[in-house]
């Protein structure tokens, strides 16, 4: 191999590797994405089994019995404040920022 080959291929290599690493950043970026979008999609599912545990009527009776009267407002009052729509147009889903007048119907 002489050296205008060897040099060729180091230069070859070179172009390989910065995209490697380019393509490794992309992944990178991927993974936080979807890290981010796997803890969002619990803190809703969280949400959602708290509000089905306290509203499902085929729970037996003796699991009811923890239950308070109003503890399903209180409940959906805090999922609301906690920033997720709590009423059937949008529920579970992330509010913005300003108060959604359907979600408030439900609570007063
Ligand atoms: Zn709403």
């Amino acid at each position: 191999m002489d050296k205008r080959q060897l040099f060729d291929q180091v230069s070859h290599m070179e172009t390989q590797i910065g995209e490697l690493y380019e393509q490794l950043g992309n992944l990178k970026g991927h993974v936080s994405e979807i890290i981010e979008e796997n803890h969002k999609l619990n803190v809703e599912n969280k949400h959602l089994r708290s509000y089905l545990g306290t509203h499902d009527e085929t729970t037996p009776e003796e699991d009811k019995t923890h239950i308070l009267p109003g503890e399903g407002v209180d409940n959906l009052a805090r999922i609301y404040k906690e920033g997720f729509h709590i009423c059937h147009m949008q529920f579970g889903s992330p509010r913005t920022d300003e108060d959604c007048l359907f979600c408030l119907e439900l609570i007063d």
